[in-house]
């Protein structure tokens, strides 16, 4: 039993926290569960927590500590609370901890795990957009494994081939387009929370689905890609491809190009990650190509799309501008998604907080910390004017 690996899950509670969980579930004798996180859901945490004999369990809101210990009382489960207790948790050393909190709220127990020297999957892709470089720099000082589990990041790293970096012509990200690839125009810009959310082939968080309605998502990742794989921002390129079978692809300058399929479950690049670099299974059924039978390209709408302009202009910016965006892309989102702005509003929002916020290039965990929140307030400042 010793040899089991040791697992910390942070964000436990969320889509791809309870994919992870599953599939953690389905090893018993190959994986031992160190720590699981959550932001105040202390009843999935609890659950969580006793399904997979947790060794701690850590909720962020601390006013839900004596409630989530008195679930736990008789378990022998460690019990935790407070962003400090996340942070401390993300830092005990486990073998592979899966990042999976949502948003730059993830940032300071990412970079806990990191400094531990460890294997790190990372979903929570705004910790990498909002501190790209410390975070890489991060896991090299302390020679720690970054493994992408975002799956067209983990499609890139399954196809690039690392023995011939200068034969990579281009990386090529593909998106579903979202829910309103198709919609006109005036009926997307007032689309409600409950139709953003609706994606047509992944289930996922509330935030990340909005994102994918925008297509920020899809922008964020071209900077979490940049990050990933050291390539220019001119080599990346994003392709409409409705049915998310190929979740990316890396062109060469021969002609070839590689690419990755599978079905759109979270739990496989989530595996391919937990496994590396061994393979293990999961319970998705195959691909069925001839069930299939097609598989469309185009290319993305960007006037349909302005968020993914916004990102592609802050990757090229580089310096504080992804986290700038990244940061009134939280707060424009949380406001859309309480009612309080349009869905139009998401991209104008970030829009105005990228032209009138221009801080230094922050240089330490703490710069960006502020350059977020402070873009938090601008984008709160906006919206204020937009509501009025
Ligand atoms: P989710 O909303 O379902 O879950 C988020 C998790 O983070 C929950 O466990 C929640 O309790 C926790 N959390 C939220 N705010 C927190 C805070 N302030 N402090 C501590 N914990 C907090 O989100 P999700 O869809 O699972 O996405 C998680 C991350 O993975 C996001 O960064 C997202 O972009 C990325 N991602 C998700 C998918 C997917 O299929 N869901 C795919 C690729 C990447
Ligand atoms: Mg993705």
């Amino acid at each position: 039993m010793s040899s089991r690996k040791t697992v910390t899950i942070l964000g436990a509670t969320g889509s791809v926290g309870q994919s992870t969980l599953d599939l953690i579930l389905r090893n018993p004798d190959l994986y031992a569960v160190e720590a699981l996180t959550a932001h105040s859901d202390i009843e999935g945490l609890a659950k969580a927590a006793m399904a997979s004999s947790a060794k701690c369990a850590v909720v962020a809101d601390a006013g839900r500590y004596q409630d989530l210990k008195q679930i736990l009382a008789g378990t022998g489960i460690e019990v935790g609370a407070g962003e400090a207790a996340v942070a401390e948790a993300a830092g005990r050393g486990a073998d592979w901890t899966m990042a999976a909190i949502v948003g730059c709220a993830g940032l300071v127990p990412v970079m806990a795990a990191l400094r531990g020297g460890k294997t790190l999957a990372l979903a929570n892709k705004e910790a990498l957009v909002s501190a790209g470089c410390l975070m890489i720099d991060a896991a090299k000082h302390a020679g720690a494994t970054l493994l992408p589990v975002d799956s067209e990041h983990n499609a890139i790293f399954q196809c690039l081939d690392r023995s011939a970096p200068k034969g990579v012509r281009r990386i090529v990200l593909t998106a579903s387009g979202g829910p309103f690839r198709t919609t006109p125009l005036d009926e997307m810009a007032r689309a409600t929370p409950a139709q953003a959310i609706a994606h047509p082939n992944w289930s996922m968080g509330a935030k990340i689905s909005v994102d994918s309605a925008t297509m920020m998502n899809k922008g964020l990742e071209l900077i979490e890609a940049r990050h990933l794989f050291s390539v220019p921002s001119e080599q990346l390129d994003v392709v409409i491809h409705p049915q998310s079978i190929i979740h990316s692809m890396v062109e060469y300058v021969d002609g070839s190009v590689l690419a990755q399929l599978g079905p759109a479950d979270m739990r496989v690049p989530i595996a391919h990650t937990l496994a590396w670099p061994a393979r293990m299974e999961t319970p998705c059924d195959p691909l069925d190509l001839p069930t299939i039978g097609n598989l469309e390209f185009s290319a993305p709408d960007l006037q349909r799309f302005p968020a993914l302009v916004l990102a592609r202009e802050a990757m090229v910016a580089g310096g504080a501008a992804p986290a700038i965006l990244n940061g009134a892309n939280e707060a424009a989102v949380a406001s859309f998604l309480t009612g309080q702005i349009s869905f139009g509003d998401i991209a104008n929002v970030v829009a105005r907080v990228l032209e009138r916020y221009v801080p230094a290039e922050p240089a330490s965990l703490e710069d960006v910390l502020a350059v977020d929140s402070e873009s938090r307030r601008h984008a709160l400042e906006v919206m204020e004017s937009v509501i009025a």
